[in-house]
């Protein structure tokens, strides 16, 4: 039997397509490549295609015997979901609804989703855990709820068995150096912090300086995307040993703020650079941290790279490789 992972060749999927390939998966990544990288697909097979082409999907659970999917294949920009709603909820929600299709017209019942903290909006209070309202803030949010929502009449109705997993910040890089981050254009702070340490950009801005924090900056639960990525094979194990239908938090339950992130690189890199005060990003809550003290307890998850700048320095490592 084979594994299905879609938008594998993005930055956590080309993650969960290593480590289930270590662990004895026969992988099959399918990425229509748009924002995917074809050499990060290391792993196993690939196969271009689009979620939007039922055509393509089907010639996948045509070839290979898969048992369960992984499904990555998303458009992941905040801002951009706000400007084009449309392009977000056609691809992120009814292509969702195409996979599912097929997945059905073959007999697959199993789902790994990537979902995000980010559909809990601004939260009430901190740790965030599973149970608390989810009240998303932009479009990008509303698809990924939509996605869950989704899951669970599925499951009610047809058998699906899913695991949502909502990420908090996915950072860092694998530890040998064999892939990372690569989004173009990058947003997110840590690949940012590191152009400005490497002299790419002029400087980091930091975004608000008056939030309710430590420090003022705002705070946010960094999480290695190796350990993700081991959270990914704990709930296909924990699907095929019988676990219920349910969703999990990823996050270290740590907050960083952004100064700290920014401390963090000046000292794995021993590089200075401008640093920018600026005002607030819209949309941005002060602190999320989540909760993961169910994804311990159920799926017997443990993160190891916990450590600031460890996530740092597995990024900077890859970066000096590119
Ligand atoms: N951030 C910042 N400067 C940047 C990019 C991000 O100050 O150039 C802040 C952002 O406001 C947020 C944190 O860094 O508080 C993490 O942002 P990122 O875009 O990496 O992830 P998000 O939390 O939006 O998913």
């Amino acid at each position: 039997m084979a594994v299905l992972i879609c938008g594998g060749a993005g930055y956590i999927g080309s993650h969960v397509n290593k480590q289930l390939y270590k662990e004895g998966y026969e992988t099959v990544v399918f990425d229509n490549l748009v924002y995917g990288h074809r050499e990060a697909v290391k792993w196993g097979s690939f196969e271009q295609g689009d979620l939007k082409n039922i055509s393509d999907l089907e010639a996948v659970f045509e070839k290979y015997p898969i048992e369960a999917v992984f499904h990555f294949a998303a458009y992941a920009y905040v801002g951009e979901s706000v400007q084009k709603p449309e392009k977000y909820y056609y691809n992120n929600v009814a292509n969702t609804l195409n996979l599912l299709q097929v997945m059905r017209k073959y007999g697959c019942k199993k789902i790994i989703f990537s979902s995000t903290c980010a559909t809990y909006g601004e939260p009430e209070k901190v740790p965030i855990t599973e149970d608390m309202p989810q009240n998303p803030i932009n479009p990008y949010g509303f698809t990924k709820l939509a996605v869950e929502h989704i899951l669970k009449d599925y499951q009610k109705a047809y058998g699906l068995e899913y695991v949502v997993l909502r990420y908090f910040n996915a950072a860092g890089a694998d530890p040998d150096g064999e892939i990372g981050e690569d989004h173009n254009p990058e947003t997110h702070l840590i690949p940012l912090v590191l152009d400005a340490a490497a002299g790419k950009r002029h400087d980091i801005k930091v975004f608000g300086t008056d939030y309710p924090t430590s420090d003022g900056s705002c705070v946010r639960d960094y999480i290695h995307v190796t350990d993700l990525a081991q959270a990914h094979l704990l709930a296909l194990e924990y699907l095929k040993n019988g676990g219920q239908s349910d969703c999990f938090n990823l996050g270290n339950e740590a907050g960083t703020s952004v100064l700290e992130v920014i401390e963090a690189v000046r000292r794995v890199t021993g590089l200075d650079f401008p640093v920018t005060l600026t005002k607030r990003r819209p949309g941005d809550p002060a602190v999320l941290v989540g909760s993961n003290e169910k994804a311990k307890a159920v799926l017997g998850w443990k993160p190891e790279y916990t450590d600031i700048d460890t996530i740092v320095r597995h990024v900077w490592k890859w970066y000096q490789t590119g």
